[in-house]
């Protein structure tokens, strides 16, 4: 059993990231296995250094253990542009010119999980791919290419539940999404997730509930390039209604400022409602 915990340097961690990174800890202890720490810092933007060497100092407080070294994802580039030039080859990608404006004034509808991308650029081909278009997936030559899709199993609702992808859902709820994206020539969490997923072997997904729309993506991405599909745990959110006492923490001051004011680990614990006998 692997798992791991998988944040973005792209700030300092708050009470909701202590709450995830130690139920990765936690599942992995329950299920005898290995929980593993990556940097998802594709978005080169807003990636500090600063907040990566903060990411390591507030977990080690936290009592956490990682296997070294870690995986960093913009030491990962490389790889991940050969796994958008095997989509390319297979005619799975397209060239996408689209700002956010011309999205909605194409009448973009409102999906599942933000914008469902109208397709103005789905009949352009990688031939006549521009300097700093987005890359998308065109889910419909995907679908085409799979015939029937994957399933996933999501084991943080107590019973092991199956999940299976629907193509509508897909294509009416979530669209064409962006691998790489427009301008910055960034890689898309959407690929980098599932790719170092199946690079590193987990075998568990834990992470937050707020990323379950948006695995099909991953599930899909996995089926069309032969890797695992791991088993999902995704874990309730401090923020949602989970009790009085947790709606009364700040969930955006960061954990180091509630260790410089003299909090344990077990306070922390506490105040996300974790128990300690799990630590
Ligand atoms: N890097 C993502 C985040 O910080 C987490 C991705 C994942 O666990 O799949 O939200």
């Amino acid at each position: 059993m692997r798992t791991r915990f998988a944040p973005s340097p792209t700030g300092p961690l708050h009470l909701g990231h202590a709450f995830s990174a130690l139920t990765v800890w936690d599942v992995a202890k329950k299920l005898g296995g290995t929980a593993l720490l990556r940097i998802e810092d594709t978005d080169r933007a807003r990636a500090r250094p600063a907040f990566e060497q903060g990411i390591f100092n507030d977990l080690a407080w936290l009592g956490l253990q990682w296997p070294t070294p870690v995986r960093r994802q913009s030491d990962q580039i490389a790889d991940y542009e050969t796994a958008l030039t095997t989509l390319a080859t297979r005619g799975l990608l397209y060239p996408c010119s689209c700002s956010r404006r011309e999205i909605l004034d194409a009448g973009a509808i409102a999906g599942a999980e933000g914008l469902v991308y109208p397709g103005t650029c789905r009949h352009r081909t990688m031939a006549d791919a521009q300097q700093g278009d987005a890359l998308r997936l065109n889910l419909a030559a995907c679908l085409a290419e799979t015939g029937a899709l994957r399933s996933f199993t999501e084991l943080g609702r107590g019973q092991p539940v199956i999940h299976e992808i629907s193509p509508d859902w897909l294509l009416g709820q979530l669209g064409d999404p962006v691998l790489k994206r427009k301008d910055s020539g960034d890689i898309a969490y959407h690929l980098a997730c599932p790719y170092d997923d199946a690079h590193q072997e987990i075998t568990h997904v834990v992470r937050g509930v707020d990323l379950w729309g948006l695995t099909p993506y991953q599930v899909l991405l996995q089926q069309l390039m032969g890797w695992n599909t791991p088993q999902y745990w995704h874990h309730e959110l401090i923020t949602d209604a989970s009790g009085k006492r947790l709606a009364k923490i700040d969930k955006s001051k960061a954990l180091s400022k509630y260790r410089a004011e003299g909090a344990s680990p077990a306070d922390i614990r506490a105040m996300i409602g974790l128990p300690i006998s799990s630590c």
